[in-house]
């Protein structure tokens, strides 16, 4: 038994970050790979598998046995089934990951959506281990959330739940990739804040960490940019609140490396909101960029505990 890891791979738009991982979520080996979108859906699927074959040799090479496989992938993902339905960056269409996956190892898999098991992992090993009820949001190029209680995601009924992004914060606002209007993703999220800034100052190619740190710096329209950014997320985490009253609220993603400069006028903002609803403990995700290869991990480890 002590020798059993899990083959674990997390498919980005860009890059891929793969490990073997042991049943304690301990790592074991981790590497990373581009994930070649440009050359198709069918180049990635082939990649995704020849990296995973390619641990699970490293695996047995190290005197382990491969035992299970998990994969998180972006976008629209049938959990059930194991199917990658839709992925905007990556070009999925109803790809049968899992199956596939498990055919080429030999060993049970699971397939995941990116957000899900990232909060799954910050839920059992990250900033979230201390609560049973944890809300992940993730807030980078779009912003989306897991709703985790006891260890578990929660997909909805047709694998779309949690995207807090398309919140309506401001309506009749800005155009939002969905085809609504003043989502809170189309407001707050990394790309919008940098597009609102460049936007309003003419100042091309400034990024939301920039106006975080110009606004530290004390410049007028970064301040009022990012506040403007945090109102809206405020809004929209109220909301959040109301439906799932978490007892934490895990902040990842690119934006969330703003640290205390996003935590702290946050915290005051959602304060200065609420009603009847209890305030959630605010923090910054503890796993980074690898919370959703340590979810994988989790994901494929848990199939060996469903009982078949
Ligand atoms: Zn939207």
């Amino acid at each position: 038994m002590s020798n059993d890891v899990v083959v674990a791979l997390d498919v980005g738009g860009t890059g891929m970050k793969c490990a073997l991982v042991r049943p304690d979520g301990t790592v074991h080996h981790a590497e990373r790979h581009p994930t070649l979108a440009a050359r198709g859906p069918e180049a990635v699927t082939a990649n995704i598998l020849d990296i995973a074959a390619g641990l699970a040799d490293r695996a047995r090479a190290d005197g382990l046995t491969p035992v299970a496989a998990g994969v998180a992938v972006p976008g629209v993902v049938d959990e059930e089934t194991g199917t990658a339905v839709w992925s905007s960056n990556v070009g999925f269409r109803d790809v049968p990951l899992r199956a596939l996956v498990s055919d080429r190892l030999g060993v049970p898999a699971a397939l995941g959506h990116d957000v899900r098991v990232g909060g799954m992992a910050e839920a059992r090993l990250g900033a979230g281990r201390a609560e049973r009820h944890v809300l992940f949001i993730a807030i980078g190029t779009g912003i989306a959330a897991a709703h985790v209680v006891d260890g578990k995601a929660f997909a909805g009924a047709h694998g779309a739940a949690g995207e807090v992004g398309h919140v309506i914060v401001r309506p009749g606002g800005p155009p939002c990739g969905c085809g609504a209007r003043g989502c809170l993703e189309s407001v707050a999220s990394a790309s919008a804040v940098g597009r609102r800034y460049v936007e309003l100052s003419g100042v091309p190619g400034v990024t939301a960490s920039d106006v975080v740190a110009r606004a530290a710096a004390g410049e007028e329209l970064a301040k009022s940019v990012w506040t403007e950014a945090v109102e809206a997320f405020a809004d929209g985490l109220l909301t959040a609140q109301a439906l799932y009253d978490a007892g934490i609220v895990v902040l990842g993603g690119g934006l969330a490396e703003s640290g205390e400069a996003l935590l702290a006028p946050l915290r005051i903002a959602l304060d200065a909101r609420i009603t009847f609803h209890r305030m959630p403990r605010i923090v910054r995700a503890a796993l980074g960029d690898t919370a959703g290869c340590l979810g994988a991990a989790l994901l494929a480890l848990d199939t060996l505990e469903a009982p078949s």
